[in-house]
């Protein structure tokens, strides 16, 4: 596990470029002994105790906790953001654990993937990539979700204060399992709770929307409570819809160049716990830190890479990748001075560190 974290570490991207670094010797100095072979570390990683990893994650959780890293923004609130990703599709190998879809291309044909979701505290300054469940044959994203939140309860039981997804979570199971667990749930309202858009957007009318403005972005909000209109739900529920008006200055003739967006958010939240203006900020965080949290494990540590193709293996590699990207996170916007850390980016630091794995390869004759 400590050869793969440092793989991830140094975004090395595949256990053979983890091989290749095998006769440097940061390895005697890091792991005690020479670095596995690339087949045996793939081998291990399909055996692994996931709850260990999981641990080893609650460690790093504790850590920024104590260390007082996870204060909520000013609004008070902690979101757990969820969301699926697919780790890879193939029309070729498939293992015991593959998802299948029909592809219509030029017949018909079958496409192997695999999905998980995530899970993802969004912090004052940080976020924090919790935990992570495969999608199983036979059942949605919401279901695996549930199945996560049921782990992440008794993980992390107070360190969140409202679940929160996009419009595939504004899904009766979802917005019952926070009644049920004292928390409140949040997500995209789109055309699939017709009803309750309706019913919002005919009461809306009559109802003058509040400003709020932003450096760049003014928007008109409505906001009103005590919706039933959605009875799977076991409780009445709020929603807001904000039209948003963000001014740029265009690159191409440096001209400023207004775009409108059009946001609707249905949510537990009252009124009394999280103003308008706090309920559309978390909404738009969710978005960047999906955005973030996503495209950092995938472009900068290689989250997708199939290291091995195998379920337990391929979730072990995921987790170790969200505990990396947590720990780098951590110690660069934590332990870094302000000085370093306007100098310097955090690709530049991840740099300095491969330099550790490499420069005594360069010293070394070959
Ligand atoms: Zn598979």
């Amino acid at each position: 596990m400590r050869a793969v974290m440092a793989m991830c570490f140094c975004r090395l991207g595949s256990l053979n470029a983890l091989g290749q670094t095998g006769a440097s010797g940061f390895w005697r100095r890091w792991l005690g002994q020479a670095l596995p072979s690339p087949d045996t570390i793939g081998r291990v990683a399909c055996g692994v105790d996931l709850d260990g990893v999981r641990a080893l994650g609650h460690h790093i959780y504790e850590r920024l906790k104590r260390g007082k890293a996870l204060a909520p923004p000013a609004h008070g609130l902690i979101a757990a953001i969820l969301d699926g990703h697919e780790l890879h599709a193939t029309y070729k190998r498939h293992c015991p654990g593959c998802l299948e879809r029909r592809i219509q291309t030029a017949g018909e044909r079958i496409q192997y993937y695999h999905r998980v979701v995530a899970i993802s505290l969004a912090g004052g300054d940080l976020r924090l990539m919790l935990d992570a469940e495969p999608i199983l044959r036979g059942e949605d994203e919401v279901a695996a979700a549930l199945r996560l939140l049921d782990r992440a309860i008794k993980d992390y039981p107070r360190a969140f204060d409202l679940i929160q997804g996009d419009a595939l979570y504004a899904d009766p199971r979802f917005f019952n399992w926070a009644i049920d667990h004292g928390k409140h749930a949040m997500a995209v309202l789109k055309d699939d709770r017709r009803d309750l858009i309706q019913d919002a957007n005919r009461l809306f009318e009559d109802q003058p929307p509040s400003s709020i403005k932003e450096t760049n972005v003014l928007r008109e909000c409505w906001d009103l409570e005590g919706f039933t209109t959605w009875p799977q739900v076991n409780l009445p529920v709020r929603v807001i819809r904000s039209v948003e008006n963000r001014s740029t200055r265009r690159q191409l003739d440096g001209q400023m160049h207004t775009q409108a967006t059009n946001w609707m958010w249905v949510t537990t939240l009252p009124k009394l716990h999280a103003s308008t203006g706090a309920v559309v900020r978390m909404g738009h965080r969710r978005w960047d830190i999906e955005n973030q949290g996503f495209n950092e494990l995938v472009n900068q540590y290689h989250a997708d890479h199939v290291y091995r193709h195998e379920p337990t293996a391929m979730l072990v590699f995921w987790l170790l990748t969200q505990l990396c990207l947590n720990a780098f996170v951590a110690f660069f916007t934590r332990n870094l001075k302000p000085a370093a850390k306007k100098k310097l980016s955090m690709l530049h630091v991840a740099r300095l560190l491969l330099a550790q794995l490499y420069l005594p390869l360069a010293r070394a004759p070959t």
